[in-house]
């Protein structure tokens, strides 16, 4: 294909055989699955997941890609194409007969960590995802508490999902390649999910507000939010900063506040 890489989109296009057999084989596809690829570019990962699993629905936001996509899969099964950004797609449409999805894609880097609460808010159509990520971004998605990666996107996709990195791979796997290197990562949604945040939309404000300002304690950075009654319910000492707390915390935490409005 006579394609030149776009930055704009993100392309950095696979084209290590060995790294891509790795690849297919974590993910392991089978002929009845419900196979979602983001981003599918010029078919590196497409056709040999085609070929498993006999038909493949992707979104890929260049256009250009498309017709020589199309064509390089017919041989291998049906392969269902969306033009549109796959940050405003709604997932759970493709699993309307109930069958979960199987989201794979070696991710456009500058849009990954949006793409990736994207998804998180349709986790319930899900049964795991497989991405190629910054290993920097694998790390912090790894992270456990304690650690100084371990920050709001380590807390809100564990919450919702286990997470496996799976292995590294090199920028020389890519064309062109990317400056850093990437770590292929297994995410797999909780069904049903270990803890549960009663009300979720205060549970993301908790842990957003106490993760933009690491360095000072709960105490002030949730001051808006929660009493010093509610850590008392909550058995959490407000001294602490956020990377001592767990998830299982965070989600105590924002399930103690009382109803009654700050101030009262
Ligand atoms: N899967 C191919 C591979 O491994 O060789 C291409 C991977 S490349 C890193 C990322 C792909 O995502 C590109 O094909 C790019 O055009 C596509 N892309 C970028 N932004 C997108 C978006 N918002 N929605 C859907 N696809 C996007």
């Amino acid at each position: 294909m006579n394609h030149r890489p776009r930055k704009r989109f993100g392309q950095h296009f696979l084209h290590d055989p060995n790294i891509l057999e790795k690849m297919v084989r974590a993910i392991a596809p089978r002929a009845d699955q419900q196979l979602v690829e983001i981003g599918p570019g010029q078919g590196a990962l497409t056709l040999p997941l085609l070929k498993a699993a006999h038909r493949l629905t992707a979104i890929e936001l260049d256009r250009d890609l498309l017709a020589p996509l199309q064509t390089a899969a017919a041989p291998w099964g049906a392969l269902t194409l969306h033009n549109v950004d796959a940050l405003r797609f709604d997932f759970t449409q493709l699993s309307s007969q109930g069958q979960p999805l199987r989201v794979v894609g070696n991710l456009p880097y500058n849009i990954s960590t949006p793409l990736i609460f994207h998804l998180l808010a349709q986790a319930s159509a899900i049964e795991d995802m497989h991405f190629l990520l910054q290993k920097e971004v694998v790390e912090r998605l790894a992270a456990a508490p304690g650690s100084k990666t371990f920050g709001r996107l380590s807390v809100m996709v564990q919450y919702r999902c286990a997470v496996e990195p799976l292995f590294d791979v090199a920028p020389g796997a890519f064309k062109p390649p990317p400056k850093v290197a990437s770590s292929f990562v297994r995410l797999t949604p909780f069904q049903p999910q270990r803890h549960v945040a009663v009300d979720e939309p205060l549970f993301e404000r908790v842990v957003q507000a106490a993760f933009a300002q690491r360095r000072k304690t709960l105490r002030k950075s949730l001051q808006p939010l929660l009493t010093h009654l509610d850590f008392n319910a909550a058995a959490i000492d407000p001294g602490l900063r956020p990377e001592q707390l767990t998830i299982e915390d965070f989600v105590r935490l924002s399930n103690s506040r009382s109803s009654a409005p700050i101030g009262d």
